[in-house]
């Protein structure tokens, strides 16, 4: 896990930081402007579902279960160490962060299985890919980004 500077080709102002590999991905227009110069550019958090589809495990019951497990896991670790010593003020910080990340695993993946199951997940993603091959009709949109380097299937251009 390493951050990266996002920078503005044109003028170099700093955009953002982030993590290529743990950050959480938006669906939705990655055109953006760079607010001191205007040039536009693709903010790689962003993805454009019509063009590059989504990631194969979003769907999947079993990648959620391994959550999940994770998460009881480190709860079950965790709390056999806070059995075997004694903690007090401060002591307990890092044994409640780890139980805090514990928590959000078990109770996240538990919540990404019951919409995977319900339908619920496969609606809302339907709804944005709908809403991303609207964004694509617009010719100009399509060309906006072509031009910052995205593969446009013919039916756009
Ligand atoms: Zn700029």
């Amino acid at each position: 896990m390493s951050a990266v500077e996002f920078n503005c080709s044109g003028c170099g102002k700093k955009l953002f930081d982030y993590d290529p590999v743990t950050h959480f991905r938006r669906y939705k227009s990655p055109v953006k402007e760079c607010p001191k110069c205007g040039r536009k550019y693709a903010d790689p958090r962003c993805h454009e579902i019509a063009l590059e589809g989504l990631p194969k495990d979003i769907f999947s019951v079993k990648a959620h279960i391994f959550l999940i497990v994770l998460g009881a896991i480190v709860l079950y670790w965790e709390a056999t160490l806070i059995g075997k010593s004694e903690l007090s003020g401060i002591q307990w910080l890092m044994p409640g962060v780890i139980v805090l990340i514990g928590v959000i695993l078990l109770v996240g993946g538990m919540v990404e299985v019951i919409s995977i199951l319900t339908g619920i997940k496969k609606k809302k993603y339907d709804r944005l890919t709908e809403e991303s091959k609207e964004r694509l009709k617009d010719r100009e949109y399509a060309k906006t980004l072509y031009g910052l380097g995205y593969y446009i299937p013919q039916e756009y251009m």
